[in-house]
């Protein structure tokens, strides 16, 4: 009977899982009877999420298929509805109607969204930069702009969370509202936080990124609390009302909703408990990789939600799962770096290292880091070469990203 590895999820941690346990049953000398790999996901490629913030949402979704085919992995494109944990079952909701499929072994990759909370219009009018939906519907609601009945706000922007994705946002848009806007006065934009400073989590980059924005002419405004949203001003609870036709919010993510299926203590962000081989503790045969699993990943700090985690978590997470299907030995992930490189548009970048993020390099040097990770290092090979897609899937550690990188010649 065949026995099949179910994979939640083809963000960054399910795809890798999917690969690495590919991987592993390509190299595997042990006699086993047929193992299906079977992933599902919401979208029919896999959204490299991180770069939902720049101008082109093609270029950040890559077609499942061309990772998926030459490597034998079956996939099929729904929404996860329930797991049952105890029936190995799950339910997911497809074009062709609701379908169940069953597993000997489950990873659950469901990953994070934004959080919003109950501030009065923020649901219905504020837009985000969290998924490639999301994405796109800004791009299509900005380059509507000149469409729209001249307004005090028409070409206003109020970016309100003033972290990594508000700051990479809130840089990008100075020069897309301008050129949008062909030259007609009025375009602003504003990043509000209500942190007593911009960036305030960025350590030693804390100063650079307020810098750059500055130089781009974005208003910042730290210390204030945003009251309601509609669709043409923001209102802080200091009474000042914002107009702006645009508004977009950048603050906090939570792991996936259907974490809570599983009996498990979740920690404050709702991320499933996991041991360093990436099991669920305490629930055997299901596997947690990504923004949706937490563990001590250097030995002592908690996961950080990010991509950086979420692609070795994947391909240690997907070994494991078909390791221990084969009977043979788990690999342990541990990974002793932390970087963070934080796009600040055409200012250039910034990229910190360690916990506390000492400054490494800024401007032009950090941000040709950055375009190496977000076009190149993150991306599985895309050639449909099937030797290609499973050697990337090797469980090792990559080394931290170069913060040398040469400029073009
Ligand atoms: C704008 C932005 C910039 C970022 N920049 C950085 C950065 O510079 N560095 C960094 O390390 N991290 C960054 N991050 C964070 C990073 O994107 C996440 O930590 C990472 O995507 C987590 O990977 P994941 O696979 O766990 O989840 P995801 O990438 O979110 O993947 C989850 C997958 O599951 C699917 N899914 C979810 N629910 C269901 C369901 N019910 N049914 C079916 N499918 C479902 C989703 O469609 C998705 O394909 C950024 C995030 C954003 C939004």
């Amino acid at each position: 009977m065949t026995q099949r590895i179910l994979i939640l999820g083809a963000g960054f941690a399910g795809l890798w899982s999917a690969v690495g346990a590919a991987r592993q049953l390509a190299e595997t000398r042990r006699a086993h009877g047929p193992i299906e790999i079977l992933v599902v996901n919401a979208r029919p490629f896999h959204s490299i999420r991180v770069r939902n913030y720049e101008l082109d949402a093609e270029a950040s979704r890559v077609p499942l298929a061309d990772v998926f085919e030459p490597i034998g992995v079956a996939w099929v494109q729904g929404t996860v509805q329930h797991i049952d944990v105890a029936a190995r079952k799950v339910q997911v909701a497809t074009a062709e109607g609701a379908k169940t499929f069953d597993y000997a072994c489950l990873v659950m990759a469901l990953g994070s969204a934004l959080v919003r909370p109950p501030i009065p219009g923020l649901a219905d009018y504020a837009f985000d930069v969290d998924t490639d939906e999301g994405a796109v519907k800004l791009l299509e609601h900005l380059r509507s702009l000149p469409l729209q009945p001249d307004s005090a706000g028409r070409y206003t922007a109020v970016v309100i969370g003033a972290g990594l994705t508000g700051s990479e946002i809130a840089s990008e848009l100075p020069a897309r509202l301008a050129k949008i806007a062909c030259g007609a006065a009025g375009t602003r934009v504003l990043l509000l936080d209500h942190a007593p400073r911009i960036a305030d989590q960025m350590g030693e980059a804390q100063r650079v990124i307020e810098q750059a924005l500055r130089e781009m002419g974005v208003e910042l405004r730290p210390g204030v609390r945003v009251a309601r949203v509609l669709a043409g001003d923001v209102a802080l609870e200091s009474g000042e009302i914002i107009p702006a036709s645009t508004t977009i919010w950048c603050a906090g993510m939570r792991a996936s909703a259907l974490t809570k299926a599983f009996p498990v203590t979740l920690d404050t962000l709702g991320r499933i408990p996991v041991d360093e081989f990436l099991r669920v503790k305490g629930v055997p045969g299901v596997f947690a990789a990504g923004d949706c699993a937490n563990f001590p990943i250097d030995g002592t700090n908690d996961c950080v939600m990010s991509c950086q985690y979420s692609r070795p978590m994947g391909r240690f997470c997907g070994h494991n799962a078909a390791a221990e299907l084969l009977g043979e030995p788990l690999l342990p992930l541990r990974i002793d770096w932390y970087i963070t490189c934080v796009d600040l548009g055409p200012w250039g970048a910034v990229y910190t290292e360690g916990r506390e993020r000492r400054l490494a390099t800024e401007g032009a040097q950090a941000k040709r880091t950055k375009q190496l990770i977000n076009r190149h290092r993150i991306y599985p090979p895309t050639n449909r070469n099937r030797e290609d897609i499973l050697r990337a899937a090797a469980p090792v550690v990559e080394a931290a990203p170069s913060k040398n990188v040469a400029a073009a010649t």
